[in-house]
Parts: C-alpha cells; sequence; structure tokens
C-alpha cells in the first residue's frame, strides 16, 4: 500500500468537499479560541448544525470572557441543537475561568494542557493543535479510525490505540491535515454504511477490511 499515493489523491478530492466545518471557521477567524469552541460544539454533531450554532454564538461571544455574559440556561438555548448541548453548555459556562487561572487567557497549544480544559479529550485537543496551531497532532475521530483500518493500514480496535500505531507509521508531515481529508472523504464517500467503493479513487491501495459490498468479493 503507497500512503503517499492515498494521502496525494484525498489532498485533491479534499477540494471537491464542503470543508469540515472547523476547518472553516478556523479560514474565517484564525481565532484559537473560536477554533476550540466549535471543535467542542462539533463532537456528535453534524457540520450544518455546528456551523450555524457557531455562527450564532460568534455573534456576541469573541473571547473567552464574552462567555461569562451568560448563564447556564443562556449558553444551553444558544448551542441547542447540538448534540450533548447541556453537558457542552457547562463546559463552555466553567472553560473562561480556567482559561484565565491556568493558560493567562489564552488557548494552550499542547495537549498535556489542552485536555486539562473542561470536556476537552485527546481528540479534540488534537484537532485544535493541528488546526489552530498548525503543530503535529494527529485527530482521531470516528472517520480516521474507520478509514485507516478499512484501508488496512493498520489494525487496531480503539481510537486512542489508532493514534498511537499512526504516530509511530504515518509520516509526519501528514499529522496536521489527515483528520480533513479524512474526515470529508469519510462524510461523502468511504461512509459508515455503504461505502462507494466502485467509485473510490483510493479502491486499488484499499484492502476494504470488515467492508461487505458487492466490489469486495
Ligand atoms: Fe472506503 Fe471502499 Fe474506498 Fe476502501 S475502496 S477507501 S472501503 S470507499
Amino acid at each position: 500500500m503507497d500512503i503517499n499515493k492515498i494521502y496525494t489523491i484525498l489532498e485533491k478530492q479534499f477540494k471537491s468537499y464542503p470543508a469540515p466545518v472547523v476547518d472553516l471557521i478556523e479560514a474565517q477567524t484564525k481565532d484559537p479560541f473560536k477554533i476550540l469552541v466549535t471543535t467542542m460544539l462539533s463532537a456528535r454533531t453534524k457540520d450544518q448544525t455546528t456551523s450555524e450554532v457557531a455562527h450564532r454564538l460568534f455573534d456576541t461571544v469573541n473571547k473567552p470572557e464574552d462567555l461569562n455574559n451568560y448563564t447556564l440556561e443562556e449558553l444551553e438555548k444558544m448551542i441547542y441543537p447540538v448534540g450533548f448541548f447541556r453537558n457542552k453548555a457547562r463546559y463552555l459556562k466553567k472553560l473562561p475561568k480556567v482559561l484565565k487561572q491556568e493558560f493567562y487567557n489564552k488557548v494552550p497549544e499542547e495537549i498535556d494542557d489542552l485536555i486539562k480544559l473542561p470536556g476537552v479529550g485527546r481528540k479534540t485537543a488534537n484537532l485544535v493543535r493541528a488546526i489552530a496551531f498548525k503543530k503535529p497532532a494527529i485527530c482521531v475521530d470516528v472517520h480516521v479510525h474507520r478509514i485507516s483500518n478499512r484501508l488496512g493500514y493498520i489494525h487496531t480496535n480503539t481510537p486512542f490505540e489508532t493514534e498511537m500505531v499512526l504516530r509511530k507509521k504515518l509520516p509526519k508531515e501528514y499529522w496536521i491535515n489527515i483528520n480533513s481529508y479524512l474526515v470529508a472523504f469519510g462524510q461523502n464517500h468511504c461512509t459508515p454504511l455503504n461505502p462507494k467503493c466502485s467509485t473510490c479513487t483510493i479502491y486499488n491501495e484499499c484492502h476494504r477490511i470488515g467492508v461487505k459490498t458487492k466490489y469486495n468479493l
């Protein structure tokens, strides 16, 4: 399997898909705080919903302290209907205090610091580090985990294991963008159910592990 070839094809193809919401906010704002908030909102939520909610929120919330202007209930209403909006509102409510006390009101760059923020796990931390700071980090979400295994590039059981194996195996220059490319590819082509193998641009490189379609016979 030629990972360089796969990356080059996906890089080219990425330009023909709608940009994932976090990339969109990065292009529009270049603001680590907004990229962090959008990443938090986007978990278990469709990109279109995240985009609408993020833009609504950023009408009045432009820096961490602005979140202090709202009660928990108001934040819940502002970010509804993103998935787990009640939990996410609680995290947003706590965010300004933690950023101020621990990080001088700045979103930190390091994974070990990012995961100290309320509601931020490795996935969010890696994405913020990669997208907001352009630092090498591999964000493994459901798409990255599924497609890396379907390709047969890795053989792992959990996203954490996937991150650790990719950190050893994937060339470092591909880390920052691999999430964006695989998310777009996973939303549009190599979908969880019924992947479009018959029209897949990386069909010849893919072992289609666990994929049950007539094209895999
Ligand atoms: Fe996904 Fe099928 Fe393409 Fe493999 S051939 S990457 S399983 S769509």
